[in-house]
């Protein structure tokens, strides 16, 4: 085979006698028999292929980043007729993000015309019924196909490059009834960052030959695995959160070049088969309709495809069309029919299954290839019916916000401007209409930002700003069913995702909207600038009011300013400044102070207040003791085994990308031994057990000299389970005890009437099964991603920016900490009381009686230092706004008092 000498040259002359190897194990993927699952064409031999760009053929080596830009670029140029190579961003570590956009000949050059027209049929606000008839009688359907958003799900990518080839290079007729009614977009790589961690790992571990036992190092990554970005974030999360360049550039794309059709490819564990449309309940209830037949429609298309293979494949079962931020709900929130296929991995080139039969990379790029391209010809064959779902949904949309319940949102309307206008922002970025409200009127203030529903993207707004949704009761009873038995729950990911909650910002929905009221546009890419009021002869004052005076305290720490913290209120000019405000001297601060403060104001949003005087009205005076002042923290952020790479990026991505300040990522294994006194502030994120795995990484001296680091002032900031860690008999530097389920420490028969058995009745006596099966020492029941309400403790500093009193942060774990004793610290946040503690999403009835009064957030002083454990993670996918703060607070304020 030829490849071999290719392979050779690749991995570099000394493993030459792999490519061989390969070349016999991938032997399905000889050029010929590869497309053979595709209808017969004939390809044309001017074209790039592969082998003559890469040196290997289909499927027999996972292509690193480089390797598919570069196919891309050669196809691109190879073929321009009908292949466009578009850059649409940069990934965190720089890696090109690239569409292929394939149409006929006669279609392609008309991309920005037929774009335009389809940009005017998508906004049924300015076509009328017979406009929008005669544009679905001639514009082609979009269908896009991404793959490989979870980066060591690699099969996707490979499947990708070689349906733009078959596309590109081939000729038959299934291929011209595509590219002539439809533009087929290809994103081969949406986490080109992870995948090239992944074939990294999995190159580097190969020996003579590819190995097949899935045990081999080939088949197992290290920490964090290729799965997740840079940052360490799960992409198929990110479609609303926007908290990555790859979900930002991708969301663009996908608003100026409207699919009718999303299928995302991903990959699932090796004995799995092969999964396609329709999802599994629950759908998002406003996905419904037209949506669910068309779902039906390419199901059944792609079935009768596998079927004549003989392909194994399966529906419905798992994979769920829930949370909007998934790569293949948030298109289906624009009118888009999403899709997930999930292929199982060979993780590597060969994986051997119990069976004894084996899985080879070529196969679970070919069976993508089938999926991929039977959706294009099926979209293709039905292309009116698709622009017209598409073109409905988006009608009905704007139909349902003229006369629906709820007809806009209002933002922003109390203290919390700042916070609404990163939210309307972060709307105006996918492509939702939102407003300023540049002239109040009933009740609306000016300043406010209102989203009207009546647009075609109305839908997505809904499903982010509204309390909350419903899984629909007959799924919720069905979970309780299942927790009763101890079986897991069906739910596959969070239950709520209410921005106006989790940034701290309250939506109210309003049923019409005020005449009069004059609003301009949000605009993409513009908060508000933040101002510097008053001379400020004495000092600047900063209130703590949410992310932007995080962000801007965060820089003056970094450019050295100095600077101090009120730890109680005060009035001051008739203001009242609550605990957490900043106070900036001029004393000490040189002569530009103002200027650096203008220049931070309009960097980062916040408004600072001059005083020409330290006197205040009320409370504590800015000379007081009670105003500590602040160092800029040295942070390390646990790193690597045994952290969950989630919760670390989680917190990475708050400290360094959302507010701005440089920590040091730091193994765990080698903060057992590093010179811990450069630190003051040390995080240890969650973990996946219960905090053990933390305590036998570190080994009994790391233990022992973190403990000497906090004991002589440093600040240990832990999550979930690095702060059950610290509960631990061993270590024990946190008075709180991880909670069993409510009654699996009581042994059955406790609490049950004493007394002379013969004394009672035979039906009495009866062998009671129910106590008999509960297991004792039970974690408590899951809480699934649910948004819980935490009352806060408001004397304490590390509870600042919060005037009402409490926050709403999300939680999903088995988790539960006993609050600590008076005499041993400080529960600066425990769980509403029942009647109040579920803000939006499922919580099961156990935990609805389990969690209220619990820990979520403590301070316990350990001699000069101290300790600061948050039950669960304050920053999840970024998106957490309103704890992040909490997070902010416990790293600046933490170390100061
Ligand atoms: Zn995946």
């Amino acid at each position: 085979m030829a490849c071999m000498s290719h392979r050779g040259c690749m991995m570099g002359h000394g493993k030459l006698a792999i490519g061989l190897a390969v070349a016999l194990v991938a032997s399905v993927a000889a050029a010929g028999e590869f497309f053979g699952v595709l209808p017969a064409a004939t390809f044309d031999a001017a074209a790039p292929t592969i082998d003559k760009t890469l040196g290997f053929g289909w499927g027999e080596e996972i292509t690193d980043p480089d390797q598919v830009l570069k196919f891309s670029q050669a196809l691109a140029a190879g073929v321009p007729a009908r292949v466009r190579l578009l850059e649409y961003g940069h990934s965190m570590e720089g890696r090109p993000l690239v569409l292929l956009v394939l149409g006929s000949p006669a279609n392609l050059p008309r991309w920005d015309d037929l774009q335009n027209r389809l940009a005017r049929l998508g906004d049924p606000r300015l076509v009328n019924a017979s406009q929008a008839e005669a544009a679905i009688r001639e514009l082609p359907a979009v269908v896009w196909i991404q793959c490989s958003v979870h980066g060591d799900e690699a099969s996707g990518g490979d499947a990708g490059l070689a349906l733009a080839y078959y596309l590109a290079a081939g000729s038959g007729p299934e291929i011209a009834q595509v590219l002539d009614n439809a533009f087929v977009v290809i994103d081969p790589m949406e986490n080109p960052d992870g995948r090239a961690r992944f074939v990294g790992s999995t190159r580097r571990a190969r020996g003579l030959r590819p190995d097949p036992d899935p045990s081999s190092a080939e088949h197992v990554q290290p920490w964090p695995g290729g799965r997740v970005s840079h940052e360490l974030f799960d992409l198929n999360r990110d479609w609303f959160a926007l908290t990555h360049p790859e979900t930002v550039g991708r969301v663009n794309a996908m608003l100026r070049y409207h699919p009718m059709v999303v299928a995302d490819l991903h990959e699932m564990g090796a004995e799995m088969g092969y999964f396609f449309a329709p999802p599994a309940e629950p759908r998002h209830p406003l996905l419904t309709g037209e949506e669910t037949t068309l779902l039906d429609v390419l199901g059944r298309a792609n079935a009768a495809a596998f079927d004549a293979h003989g392909f194994r494949y399966w529906t419905r079962e798992l994979f769920d069309e829930f949370y909007p931020g998934y790569g293949e709900s948030w298109p289906a929130f624009t009118g888009a029919i999403g899709m997930t296929f999930e292929q199982a991995s060979s993780r590597g080139l060969v994986v051997a299954l119990r069976d004894g039969s084996q899985l080879t990379y070529g196969e679970t790029v070919q069976h993508h290839l089938l999926a991929a391209f039977t959706t294009c010809l099926t979209t293709a064959s039905n292309r009116a019916r698709f622009l017209h779902a598409w073109y409905s949904f988006r009608q009905s949309a704007v139909a349902e916000g003229q006369k629906g319940p709820v007809h806009a949102y209002v933002i922003g309307e109390g203290k919390e401007t700042m916070q609404a206008a990163e939210l309307a922002e972060l709307l105006a970025r996918q492509g939702i209409e939102a407003f300023r409200v540049a002239e109040g009127r009933e009740g609306i203030a000016t300043g406010a930002f209102v989203v009207p529903l009546d647009q075609p993207l109305g839908r997505l707004a809904r499903a982010l700003l509204e309390r909350g949704a419903s899984m629909g009761p007959a799924f919720e009873k069905e979970q309780e069913r299942r927790d009763a038995k101890r079986l897991p729950d069906e739910i596959y990911d969070i239950t709520a995702w209410s921005l106006p909650l989790l940034f701290g910002a309250p939506a109210r929905p309003l049923q019409a909207l005020p005449r009069g009221l004059v609003m301009e546009p949000v605009k993409p890419g513009s908060l508000p600038a933040g101002s510097v009021a008053g001379d400020g002869k004495v000092a600047f004052l900063l209130p703590w009011e949410g992310g932007a005076s995080a962000r801007a305290l965060a820089r003056l720490l970094r450019e050295g300013v100095k600077v101090s913290v009120a730890s109680k209120p005060f009035t001051l000019a008739g203001r009242q400044y609550e605990r957490g405000t900043i106070v900036i001297r001029r004393a000490g601060n040189g002569d530009n102070l103002q200027e650096r403060l203008a220049e931070a104001a309009r960097e980062t949003g916040a408004s600072f207040v001059g005083t020409d005087t330290g006197y205040v009205d009320r409370g504590i005076d800015l000379g007081s003791t009670n105003v500590f002042p602040l160092k800029a923290p040295r942070i390390a952020l646990a790193w690597d085994t045994p952290t969950a790479a989630f919760s670390a990026g989680d917190l990475w991505y708050a400290l360094e990308l959302y507010f701005g300040y440089p920590v040091s990522v730091v193994r765990t294994s080698t903060l057992a031994r590093a010179e811990l006194s450069r630190f003051d502030v040390i995080i240890l994120p969650d973990s996946w057990e219960r905090g053990g795995s933390y305590a036998a990484v570190l080994g009994e001296e790391g233990v022992k000299r973190l403990a000497s680091w906090v004991g002589e002032g440093g600040v240990l900031v832990a999550v979930g389970g690095g702060a059950g860690m610290l509960t631990g008999e061993k270590v024990g530097w946190l008075a709180s005890k991880l909670e069993n389920r409510l009654g699996s420490e009581v042994p059955p028969e406790k609490g049950k009437p004493a007394g002379p058995a013969e004394a009672k009745p035979p039906a009495e006596r009866a062998f009671d099964y129910d106590s008999a099966v509960r297991p004792s020492e039970e974690d408590p029941a899951a809480v699934p991603g649910a948004i819980l309400r935490v009352e806060l403790d408001a004397e304490s500093c590390l509870a600042a920016g919060f005037p009402g009193g409490s926050v709403d942060v999300l939680v999903g774990s088995r988790r539960i900490f006993t609050p600590l004793k008076l005499d041993k610290g400080t529960n600066v946040g425990i769980y509403a009381a029942s009647d109040k503690l579920v803000q939006s999403g499922f919580l099961l009835k156990a935990s609805r009686e389990q969690l209220p009064n619990k820990a979520y957030l403590m301070l316990q002083p350990l001699r000069r230092g101290k300790v600061v454990a948050f039950a669960d993670d304050p920053a999840t996918r970024g998106f957490t706004r309103a704890s992040m703060l909490l997070l902010a607070n416990a790293v600046f304020f933490g170390p100061a008092y």
